[in-house]
């Protein structure tokens, strides 16, 4: 038997003012054919999961197509069209295949479809045909959407986040694919959509409130014929009408009790409804509360988390620590091609006046300008031998640089965006997080998987932004309506 692979990830951010374009793909991961399985069937990501599952029951995997890019704005119609079209195409060339594994994000938006994963999972099937089964994984970020439940035989999400079970998902969707195919089970799956939104302050899953709700959902785990189960945390940033949580059950050929175990699922998750509000410590709180902590404190700045599609070079909190000066020992990590160029130019030792950060919008804080010496020059790759959020192992942050001015800040700028997933993203450019009092991490939870050996304490910092912690303060048009917490009104189950 034979089994393709395809990936396809992008998670979508309809709050930026730029575009996600094809080479963003190209910049960051790009493959067809066999590369795929070089670069992924070790990795701890799902693909990884699928070449593993596979592998140990004998069954050929073909991979097709791997596409990501890191998450950014809505891909361009053309993009999108570019996409579909590298899917299809591959799969044509294929030859005949027995099922079709898919990694999918869920929560990726194109300027012309907005539920796009619903749109390619969907072109998969009509492709296929309702006889071979489409089964894979989705990201706990995902907005679930009935196309995409419609469309496939199984999707089983992540459960932890920061994501580090991508591998294991993966292998499950595998074994699911595997017993399918050898007539072991029929999957059957069940969605439930409760309409509420949860926090990206509230996403971590080893912490209060979500360890109750995976209880739950493990327990439901182990009752007869129930094959595997997913929450759905959903990702804030997507004005979309399927933003927000969902839950997904897969059953052994038994849809009632799939039903049932889904509504179970949603309904405690609305009866939790108010636990999921976010803190949004504001930047004085923050800086003040960092200002009283002994050893690193990493500042997590929510409204330019570069995981979650912001640009990555927002200054709000270094102009806030410089005009505070309590704490002078600051690193932090930004986006900006020019200053990569000017420092190039100036060169290692050398000195110069600098405007870092604060290119992209007015949202994420004015250019931080000083005089800088550039201590280092890199070429930006880097390699990542742990499972961490993402389930990459091989990092490219593009051309970059060290710089520190006379006051105690440190920057590391790079030319490619990249979210702050490896402590070896700063390692290997010979900076050493623990000799600051303040590291400041571009994301809200994904990175504490990294940082948690350099910094003692975490603080989430409500910082404006296009990832701003406060969802309701953005401007939705599309959202489904009601949707706790923008109407706290509304009735469930
Ligand atoms: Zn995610």
């Amino acid at each position: 038997m034979r089994v393709a692979i395809i990936a396809l990830l992008h998670e979508s951010n309809t709050f930026v003012s730029r575009p996600t374009e094809w080479h963003h793909f190209e910049s960051d991961l790009c493959l067809h054919g066999e590369p795929i399985r070089t670069q992924l069937a070790g990795a701890h990501h799902e693909v990884g999961g699928f070449f593993a599952g596979l592998h140990d029951a004998n069954i050929e995997a073909v991979p097709l197509v791997a596409l990501r890019a890191v998450p950014y704005g809505l891909l361009t119609a053309e993009c999108f069209q570019r996409v579909m079209t590298e899917i299809a195409s591959a799969l044509d060339s294929a030859g005949n295949v027995d099922g079709v594994l898919v990694a999918g994000h869920g929560a990726m938006v194109a300027e012309s479809h907005r539920d796009a994963d619903g749109h390619w999972l969907t072109q998969l099937r009509q492709q296929l045909g309702t006889h071979i089964p489409i089964i894979g994984t989705l990201d706990t970020h995902a907005n679930l959407s009935r196309q995409m439940v419609d469309a496939t035989n199984g999707l089983i999400a992540y459960r932890t986040n920061p994501h580090l079970d991508q591998r294991a998902r993966g292998m499950d969707a595998a074994q699911l694919m595997v017993n399918t195919l050898r007539q072991k089970v029929t999957p059957v799956q069940a969605a439930a959509f409760p309409p509420l939104a949860i926090s990206i302050e509230k996403q971590l899953t080893s912490a209060a409130p979500l360890v109750p709700l995976y209880d739950l959902a493990n327990d439901q785990l182990a009752r007869p014929n129930v094959l595997s189960n997913s929450i759905l945390l959903g990702f804030p940033y997507a004005d979309v009408k399927e933003i927000g949580s969902a839950v997904l059950v897969i059953t052994n050929n038994a849809p009632a009790l799939a039903e049932q175990l889904a509504a179970e699922l949603a309904n405690e998750m609305w009866r939790q409804r108010e636990s999921y509000r976010g803190d949004l410590t504001d930047i004085d709180h923050a800086l003040a509360e960092a200002s009283e902590l002994a050893g690193t404190v990493c500042l997590l700045d929510m409204g330019d988390n570069v995981g979650g599609g912001s640009p990555g070079d927002g200054t709000l909190l270094l102009h806030a620590s410089r005009a505070r000066a309590t704490r002078k020992n600051v690193l932090c990590c930004l986006h900006d091609p020019q200053t990569v160029s000017d420092a190039i130019r100036t060169g290692v030792g050398g000195r110069c006046l600098l405007n870092v950060g604060g290119k992209t919008d007015a949202k994420h804080g004015a250019p931080f300008v000083d005089e800088f010496t550039v201590l280092s020059l890199h070429d930006g790759k880097f390699s990542e031998p742990l499972p961490r959020h993402g389930g990459a192992s091989q990092f490219d942050q593009g051309p970059c640089a060290v710089i520190r001015n006379d006051s105690g800040v440190t920057i590391l700028v790079n030319s490619l965006r990249t979210p702050p997933f490896s402590l070896r993203q700063l390692t290997s450019c010979g900076v050493t997080p623990q000799d600051f009092e303040i590291v400041i991490a571009k994301g809200v939870n994904a990175p504490i998987a990294a940082y948690r050996e350099a910094c003692r304490h975490f603080i989430r910092v409500n910082t404006p932004g296009c990832t701003t912690a406060d969802m309701t303060t953005l401007d939705f048009v599309h959202r489904r309506r009601p949707l706790f917490p923008f109407e706290v009104t509304g009735k469930f189950g």
